[in-house]
This record gives structure tokens, sequence and C-alpha cells, in this order.
């Protein structure tokens, strides 16, 4: 295909993958010089813009019509995505049904999507002249001097001048311009504090480090055991092995779990650099760390859900803690699940994979039980500390002040005057729930979110002045009278966080109260700063789901769980299991450490069948029993979902495009896939939009696919598609 002559290559038809909505390739004409490889970026005009590419494949001489454009630029001498990455990002397009071009553009980092070159990563430092160490006695105290001083025996890593010498940059450059110091490319490896023993393993550690150490190739495992029972010394044992093979290894966690305590755990019990990949990171550094993981400078990366698209080219193991944990589905976009993801790429890596939970998703627990994953189970709290003991109180008929009874109240003032502390969580930010009007019954909703048939309150705010709407962030002042029939008798129903926080301040007058929930805690590491300006001392922590993760509160003995009924009934069948793991997640916050700990669960509903199983038997028992209703009702992990939604100003034309979607997938389809649709979404108006889906089922993956396969080239080219923005979702993890 490729010729050794520069200029015969010139006119060859490159098939690239653009970054567009249109599920197909598009052909270029090569330029002159040498021919850009398969995961090559090229610059390539389309329409009246240009766009970066990437080379998917080589076409021959022959399918090259006339008027072919020409590749304006190769941006790769060698290809920036090629080998296992490449070809799991190609399967990954196929499995979600989305264009290739738009998964490779998910995949890379900003800049990297931009065309620009692979970051310089070599690591620089600072070091003296001649001059400089002639000098150095003699220099004025002062920035440069200290800075002299740290670099005298030797050149100095600038990622450590910044750690450790505030305003270091400025006095290099005072050092520079007197020719007493220079900046330096530094070799090898950085320092990095030798790896540090952990405590020894139990019996069920053991077990499982060993399991993981000596598996030979793809081998999955789910590591299940409570909070506090010692997933992460397993994990960290595991990567040990890893580096030791001199293999790398990539960890993802859910992004409120990558907190600086976590990091500092893994430097220090490592001995080798940790590179991070998160949300919060600006584009540069991101695009280093893809960098660092290409070229095996990066031996241990633990990141987010993107961090699934790191290349791995020395790839040893996989880990993924809080595998249950739902922000690894990406939600826009590409629609992709980074847990699902990345047990691909370790069986294509061929490395052992482990998904860690105390709560693991019902797919996963299925596939254990199914044998197609190793179960571990650590059974134990490590260390000595006791599970907590959980009383469910029963608030029907009792006097509530912003949903908290008095057992409750009681029992947090009994847990103070002890020294302890206490969460009190709510799932729920803000003051209320609903502004109502106690004359007519009139109720504050978004225009933009509410239709004919349902209205979607906003949540009241700021102590009742403000009304916000959580689905689109709508924002408006409440108003002063019922704008209905012009009474004064607005009342905010219910209780959020901040009712809750203004009832326990009134009540616990003198003592420390700290709300944390979005509205509260709004940088990324703003949920870590609180906790940890929290400390140690006797206060009441208020929050949102927010803070069943992060930091680590030894002193935290109670915690009162408080309006969780309405998640006892929801239509969506996940709910359950959501439910039920964001219970375990919050219960076991209480007593990590020494202290034994307690948790009240306030309900109206102490005989709910979901509460019995999970209080009696746990987790697990509950998971048993969810998994028999699944596969009665047909649910996944038995079926396989895919959700085609469709959003427009005019319900007609959502239901046009779904109706003629459905119709398309009727003609490819076998028996065995079931449709239903179009129907309204579970929220059918959202920031002015109508929404109604297609839901397709199936028990077997392959039909499903097939059919969508066979179907999409023509639900694309459908004139009605023109008319609403749509979307595919295969496996869903919510159905809104
Ligand atoms: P998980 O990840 O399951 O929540 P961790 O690995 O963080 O659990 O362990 C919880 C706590 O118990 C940590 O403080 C850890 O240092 C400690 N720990 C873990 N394993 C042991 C062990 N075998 N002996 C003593 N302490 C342990
Ligand atoms: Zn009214
Ligand atoms: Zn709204």
């Amino acid at each position: 295909m490729a010729s050794d002559d520069p200029a015969a290559n010139a006119g060859q038809v490159l098939r690239i993958a653009l970054p567009v909505p249109l599920p197909r390739l598009f052909d270029y004409l090569s330029p002159s010089g040498a021919l850009p490889e398969v995961g090559c970026r090229v610059r390539v005009p389309f329409g009246r813009r240009e766009l970066v590419g990437v080379v998917a494949g080589h076409g021959t001489g022959a399918d090259a019509p006339d008027g072919l454009k020409q590749v304006l630029a190769n941006l790769d001498d060698t290809p920036l995505l090629a080998g296992e990455l490449l070809a799991s990002l190609r399967w990954l397009a196929r499995y979600t049904h989305a264009p290739l071009g738009e998964v490779l553009a998910t995949a890379l980092p900003g800049p990297l999507r931009h065309g620009e070159p692979l970051p310089d990563i070599r690591r620089r430092g600072w070091q003296l002249t001649a001059d400089g160490r002639g000098a150095l006695a003699s220099m004025r105290a002062g920035r440069p001097r200290i800075l002299a001083t740290a670099l005298a025996a030797g050149a100095v890593d600038e990622a450590l001048l910044a750690a450790r010498l505030e305003g270091w940059r400025g006095a290099a450059r005072a050092l520079e311009r007197r020719g007493l110091a220079e900046a330096v490319i530094l070799e090898g490896s950085p320092a990095a504090p030798g790896g540090v023993d952990g405590p020894p393993p139990n019996p069920d550690q053991l077990a499982a480090i060993e399991a993981i150490t000596t598996a030979a190739g793809f081998a999955p495992f789910l590591l299940d055991g409570v909070t506090g029972s010692g997933k992460t010394e397993v994990y960290l044992h595991a990567i040990a092995g890893c580096l030791a093979r001199g293999r790398q290894a990539l960890v993802l966690v859910p992004e409120i779990g990558l907190t600086p305590q976590l990091l500092a755990r893994f430097r220090t019990r490592l001995g080798v650099p940790v590179h991070v990949l998160h949300s919060g990171l600006a584009d540069g550094e991101r695009a280093r760390t893809w960098a660092a993981a290409l070229s095996g400078q990066a031996r241990v990366v633990v990141g987010t859900r993107s961090a699934v698209f790191l290349p791995l080219p020395e790839a040893g193991l996989v880990v993924v803690d809080e595998e249950h944990d739902s922000s690894f589905k990406q939600l826009d976009g590409i629609r992709y699940h980074a847990r699902d993801f990345a047990l691909y790429r370790a069986r294509s890596l061929g490395v052992p994979v482990v998904l860690g939970s105390a709560t693991p998703s019902l797919e996963s627990l299925a596939n254990a039980q199914g044998g197609r994953y190793r179960h571990l189970r650590l059974h134990q709290r490590a260390g000595g500390a006791r599970p907590p003991a959980v009383r469910v109180v029963d608030v029907r008929k009792r006097p509530l002040q912003a949903g908290l009874s008095p057992e409750l109240l009681d029992a947090v003032q009994r847990e103070l005057d002890a020294g302890g502390q206490v969460l009190v969580f709510r799932n729920r930010r803000g003051y209320a729930p609903v502004l109502l009007c106690h004359d007519c019954g009139w109720s504050a909703c978004c225009a933009r979110c509410s239709s004919e048939e349902r209205g979607t309150p906003m949540t009241v705010h700021a102590a009742g002045r403000r009304l916000q709407c959580h689905h689109c962030g709508a924002r408006r002042p409440a108003p002063g009278a019922c704008p209905d029939c012009g009474g004064l008798g607005l009342q905010p129903q219910g209780a959020g966080t901040e009712r809750i926080e203004e009832v326990l301040q009134e009540r616990f007058a003198g003592q420390r109260v700290v709300r944390i929930d979005r509205g509260s805690t709004r940088q990324r590491d703003g949920l870590e700063k609180r906790l940890a300006e929290f400390g140690d001392a006797p206060g009441i922590l208020v929050g949102t789901q927010m803070l069943a993760k992060g930091h680590d509160l030894p002193n935290l003995t109670l915690v009162a769980v408080v309006g969780i009924d309405e998640g006892l009934f929801s239509a969506d069948f996940r709910a359950p299991e959501k439910l039920a793991q964001l219970l375990i997640q919050v219960a076991g916050r209480a007593g990590r450490a020494a202290k034994a700990g307690r948790v009240l669960l306030q309900t109206h509903h102490p005989d709910h069948p979901l509460l019995a199983t999970l209080l009696q038997g746990g987790y697990h028992a509950f998971a048993d029993q969810e998994l028999e209703l699944r596969a009665a009702a047909g649910f996944p992990p038995f079926a396989h979902l895919a959700l085609m939604r469709a959003e427009a100003k005019q319900v007609a034309d959502c239901d046009g495009f779904l109706r003629a979607a459905r119709e398309r997938i009727e003609q490819v389809a076998g028996e065995e896939l079931e449709l239903s649709g179009p129907l309204p979404a579970p929220m059918p108006r959202r920031a002015g939009y109508q929404r109604t889906q297609l839901l397709l089922s199936s028990p077997g993956r392959p039909a499903l696919h097939a059919a969508l396969h066979a179907a999409l080239p023509a639900i694309h080219a459908l004139p009605e598609a023109r008319k609403v923005r749509w979307s595919l979702d295969v496996d869903p993890v919510d159905l809104y």
C-alpha cells in the first residue's frame, strides 16, 4: 500500500475518523511526503472549518473519486493511538454505536484532541552555575539566597521546588539573570520516599492479595468487603506486586473518592510517583499525564472516569474502586461506562482487573455468582473496628421538627455530651423541596420543566427567599404572596439540608453545625477542606450524599439518616439498589476507628421489605432478593437495555422521530428484542424541551446490538431526525 517514494503517496486515500456526529469515516487524499499511518492525527478541511481527525485506515487508489479534498497536515510522525488502545476504542465505538471520531475525541485530553503535539514531559530542574557556587557564601539574605542554598548540593526538580519553596520561580529568574543558576533537564525518575510498609494483612486480605498477584493474564476479581475492611490495603499490595514485575497500574476511583488523603497514602506506601487524572486538572496537566502513561514514565495512575482512556503500554493491573458508583457512567456525549470499559481493556491487555466495593453493583454480583468473576470477600473490618449498630426510629405520629424526631434530637444531644461527632444525612439540598400556598394549594413550579400533566416543583433556598430548579438551574426570588389567590399563606413544605441546619443550630446553640452539600461546597476540593476544618472536635455535620465518602472521620460515632421514604417508592427499577448502597455507605461512616458507631434510621415505613432485609441480612441478603426480582421482571442484569431519547420543543416531533426509528428497528429485529415507546420520559419536560424515549430490551446482547447496527444508518438518515435532538444510550444507568 505505502510506497517508499514520498511523491507517490500524494493522492493515496486516507480514511479519517472525525469528531462529528455522523456514523462514518471520511475520505481524504494523503499529502505528499510520508504516508500518515493509522493512528496519526491529521488536520483536514471540513465544510468551512478545519478539524483534527485520526487516520483510521487506508483506501485503495481505486476508491479515490475525483474531488476528494487533501489532508492539510500530518500532525504525528508516529501514531498517537495504536495497538491495544486503538483496538479497544474501535470496540467501544461499535458497542456504544457512536462515531469512531467522537469516541477518539472523547478519549484524548483537550490539547491532543485539538492537534497540539505531545507535551514535553522531561523533568526540569535548576542547578547553581560555577559562579553561583562561588557566590553563595557572600549572598544577601532573601529568597534567591534560600533557593541557592537549596541547590548547593546539586540540581533540584522544579516540582520539588514548587512544593517546598514559595516564590521559588521569581528567585530562580533573579539568579539566572546574574548568571548564578540555570535550568537543566533531569535524567531518570524523581526520587520518591521509599515505600513504607503497611499493617500486616489479615488472612482474608492475604488470600485476596495472593489470588490477584498470582493471576496470569486476564482475570476479573470482585473484591467485596465493608467500608474499612481493608480493600485499599489489598490494592496497595497488588499494585506493589505489579510494580515489582516492572508493570504499570491503573486505579479508577469515583470523582469524590480521589482525595488528598488517598493520594498521600498511595504515595507514601508505593515509593514511586503517583500520577493523577481528574476533571479538576488543567488541560495541560491532563495531556502531561497522558504522555507520561504513553511513555511508561507513569507507573501508577489514579484517576476518575476518563482515566480509563490512558495508554498503558506496560500494563500489569487495573483496579476499579467503588465499582458500583454511578459516576463511572458518562451521561452525555459518548455514554460509556468506565468500569465496563476497564474490564474490556484488561481483557485486551491480558491483565488482572479488581473491582472493589462494600456494596457491589447487582451486575457484578451476578457475574461473581455466575463464576465469571472470582469473588474475594473481606469479612471483617480491619484493625479491630466494629460494625455500627443500626436502630430504626418509627416516626409515624411523632412530632417532627424539620423532619427530625425527638428521639433523634435526644440521641444527638447525648452524642455531643459524650464528645462525639454526629452526621445528619438528608439527601436533599436546599431549604425545602416545595413552596406551597396553604390557602389555595398552588405550588411554585419551574416554567421550563413542567408540562400540563405534571408540575416540577422548584426547591426553596436561602431560608425561603429564593426558588431554584434543580433540573435546569432556573432561579427566581420567592413570591411574597400567592400568584394565584393573592393570599399570604405561602409555606415551605418539607425540609432540605439548609432547613435542618437551621433547626439544629437553634436547638444546639453553641455547638458547631457544618452543612456540606453542592450548595455549600462549590470548588473541587471544597469537601475535603471543610471536612478537614471540621476536624476531631465535637460537632454536627449536615449533608447530602457528598458525605457518604471522602476524608476519614475517626470521631464520627453517630449517623442519623432522615428523609429516605420517598426513595422507597420510586418507579426506577434501580432505585432500591441505589438506596441500599447509599444507606450502607453512609452507615459505614460511623465508627471507623476504635470507637463503636451507631446509626439511626428514621422512617414512616419501618416494615418496608427493603429496610427489613437490609437491616437483618445486610447488603448481600438485599442483593440476592433484588436479583430475584430483577430476574422475574426481566430487568438487567438478566436483560440488556438501550434507550433512545428524543428532545424537541414539540412533543409530536419527538414521537414522530421515535416512531419512525421504531419502525426501522422492527424491520431488522428478531423475536428476542422488545420495544416499548415512544413514551414520555420520567421527566417529560426539561429546560423548555419535551422529552420522550424508546426502550429496547433483549435477553441477550447480540440481538440488541445486531438490530441497532442494522437500523442505525437508516435512523440517522430519517428526515424526522432533523427536527429533534436524539441520542442512544446503551446500558443506561438511569432511565431519565
Ligand atoms: P477499605 O478500603 O475497605 O475501606 P482500608 O484499606 O482503607 O479499607 O482500611 C481501613 C483502615 O484499616 C485503614 O486505616 C487501614 O490502615 C486499616 N487496616 C487495613 N488492613 C489492616 C490490617 N490488616 N491490620 C490493621 N489495620 C488495617
Ligand atoms: Zn394561593
Ligand atoms: Zn427547571
